[in-house]
């Protein structure tokens, strides 16, 4: 059996996974991402990574078919280096990622951008399987949003996507990016935890930074945000409504420029909260869809936190694999990554 590996590069979290060709899971592993020192340290953090996945799944990583990576910061799929990943250490310049992997683990490396391989996983293998046009939305530090329109992922001039910096305010509030108003300025984990860092500055009562320490964090983690909501910690639920608010006005309009059937809720906190908050996500679009009869469908990620390293092992060229349910009739993909069966083996209707 032909196996595949991914690596999902997170800002906390490198997560790996051995991919079989029936998209299954045969071994992973996570480890947290450096906060320190500079690209080849992250670089040398991945590769073990990666092995201890292989490990897990039986094999050495020279036998790998190849191994995938979704990269955030400026992936260019052609040369494998990765630029501008600002929630990386040291890693404002641009780094041969794919070439260093290539080195450390004995297969061919291909490199592509995080959120569009955890779209396109979703589309080959989750929650997107019945469609042809999806936007996927993930919810995390940040807000990063992927699209399959008719069949083909769509990165405009490599730039497509940016949900996050969807414009929900004008002259609202400062958005990590350095801009004003964006999705992302309310939604955004990074930016959920400075406004709670500052309101109890101000003198707001909340539980949200004890439990951080509690639980061994530094950051206001996903699961940090669920517990302190379990908790009715007053100050968490008015962020989570707010960022539910925004992410409301923001993906309806997004929908509202491209129609698409689907919507698939993804990200730390989108796949912490699960369906209900997929539905409660839903519920703040409608009054901001123009067609507001017809509302695209809205689901949770449904390979959860392992999309990211699954979509990124679909990044290795190969036999495409035999996904059960192929969207039918599907035009080929643009790009040779996936379980996507040509149209001529996939009867129409
Ligand atoms: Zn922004």
């Amino acid at each position: 059996m032909t196996l595949r590996g991914g690596i999902d590069l997170g800002g906390t979290k490198i997560q790996t996974a051995v991919v079989g060709e029936d998209g299954k899971v045969a071994g992973e592993a996570r480890h947290p991402t450096p906060q320190e020192g500079e690209p080849s340290d992250v670089a040398t953090a991945m590769a073990a990574a990666m092995r201890e996945a292989a490990g897990a799944a039986g094999v050495e990583t020279d036998s790998l078919q190849g191994v995938g990576v979704g990269s955030p910061g400026d992936a260019d799929e052609d040369t494998g280096s990765v630029s501008n990943a600002r929630n990386l250490p040291g890693w404002e310049g641009s780094f041969p990622l794919g070439e260093t992997l290539s080195d450390a683990l004995g297969t061919k490396v291909r490199v592509g951008n995080d959120v569009q391989v955890a779209t396109e996983a979703e589309f080959h293998l989750g929650a997107g399987k019945p469609y042809q046009t999806i936007l996927g939305v993930f919810w995390g530090t940040g807000v990063g949003g992927g699209l399959i329109l008719d069949g083909k992922p769509w990165l405009g001039r490599g730039g497509a996507g940016e949900i996050g910096h969807i414009v929900v305010k004008k002259g609202g509030a400062r958005c990590p990016c350095g801009r004003r108003g964006c999705m992302e300025a309310y939604a955004g984990r990074a930016a959920m935890e400075a406004r709670a860092r500052k309101l109890i500055g101000k003198g707001r009562k909340s539980d949200l930074f004890k439990l951080m320490r509690e639980h061994g964090h530094t950051r206001i983690t996903s699961g940090i945000w669920a517990h302190a909501l379990d908790q009715g910690d007053e100050l968490a639920i008015e962020l989570i409504d707010r960022a539910v608010a925004a992410l409301g006005a923001g993906v309806a309009s997004a929908v509202n420029l491209l129609d698409v059937e689907a919507v698939i809720i993804g990200g730390g906190l989108g796949v912490r909260f699960g369906a209900p908050c997929a539905q409660r996500i839903a519920a703040a679009m409608h009054p901001h869809l123009f067609n507001d009869a017809t509302p695209p469908q809205v689901h949770t990620a449904a390979l959860g936190d392992l999309g990211g390293a699954i979509g990124a092992s679909l990044l290795v060229d190969g036999e495409p694999a035999d996904a059960s349910e192929p969207h039918a009739a599907a035009p080929a993909s643009s790009r040779s990554i996936g379980p996507r069966k040509e149209p001529a083996s996939s009867p129409s209707g």
